[in-house]
């Protein structure tokens, strides 16, 4: 089983071109299953090529005071239960959406070119891959923070758009990262009180952590919650030392978001799903071992058939 790599494109090529290596590539990250015992003879049978677990084992049978020969016509499909259960395209195909997928550089006019599949079939695979980075994010967050360090905090208004002459309202994100660390939230709110920001900042940030936020005033009561804070706007903080209070990594963060949110066509319905992959990209900065962790996060969420 694979516990760390880190493919480029070159290597996934290689993979692709070969119906084995895919098999291999999938069997070392979880999402497939190599072998299962069948449950009525016992033996292990392999996947096949065609992706079944068929036993074709020659069991004896007590016959009264005889033996028979009987082949053992177990039979199951190793795609149940996993990523590929159903899908009508090739393995090695969805393998190289997912690669593209993660690596987000490539649009879906120049990923229907290289894999002949039509844009709605990939926005269909897309979509899928989504709900993955999404559960990713729901199971593997953890809290920021903690005594001695230090979280910026800020919030920021994302896909706001004119629409036939009317405005319409963007989602409110309440952001934090933490200094030194790989670790950051991102939350839509729906509004921006107090109240509800502060909460945000209890479920995410531990006790003891230095808050550094941009303004004084939604979070001016936060010390009372057991933290520390400070503000850009107090003239007495320094810019350049420890306790800097610049927001300039929370700022680098939004302007993820906003090369994560499409220029056009921003779905309401997929802006969770723009901030996981900023999640994800954040924490597994390198394309290549994010491909693994991608791989990884697919078999938690598809767990394939044992
Ligand atoms: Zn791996
Ligand atoms: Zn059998």
């Amino acid at each position: 089983m694979c516990t760390g790599c880190s493919v480029n494109l070159f290597q996934l090529f290689e993979i692709v071109s070969d119906e084995k290596k895919v098999r291999d590539y999938l069997f070392d990250h979880h999402l497939l299953t190599k072998t299962v015992n069948c449950t009525s003879c016992g033996s292990v049978i392999e996947l096949n090529s065609k992706y079944q677990f068929r036993c074709n084992k020659v069991v004896r049978l007590k016959h009264g005071k005889a033996y028979r020969k009987r082949v053992c016509k177990f039979r199951v499909t190793g795609l149940k239960d996993t990523f590929f259960e159903r899908s009508k395209i090739s393995l090695k195909d969805i393998l190289y959406l997912m690669y593209l997928f993660i690596d987000n550089r490539t649009t879906i006019k120049t990923a229907s070119f290289e894999t002949k599949l039509s844009p709605a079939t990939i926005i269909d695979w897309y979509s899928f891959m989504r709900d993955i980075i999404i559960n990713y994010c729901e199971t593997k967050s953890s809290k920021l923070g903690g005594p001695g360090t230090v979280v910026e905090v800020d919030e920021a208004e994302f896909g706001q758009r004119k629409c036939d002459k009317a405005e319409v309202r963007g989602n409110w994100v309440l952001g934090g990262i933490e200094r030194g660390g790989k670790k950051i939230f991102l939350v839509t709110v729906g509004d921006r009180s107090e109240e509800t920001l502060i909460e945000v900042i209890k479920d995410w940030i531990l006790e003891g952590t230095t808050i550094v936020s941009d303004r004084q005033s939604s979070f001016r009561n936060i010390s009372l919650e057991g933290y520390f804070h400070q503000t850009g706007d107090n003239p007495q903080n320094s810019k350049d030392s420890e306790s800097s209070t610049n927001t300039n990594n929370i700022k680098r963060l939004w302007r993820d978001v906003r090369n994560e949110i499409p220029k056009f066509g921003v779905r309401e319905e997929h802006f969770e799903s723009y901030l996981a992959k900023v999640f994800f990209r954040k924490i597994f900065p390198d394309q290549g071992e994010r491909f693994h962790h991608f791989m990884l996060a697919t078999a938690a969420l598809y767990p394939p058939y044992k």
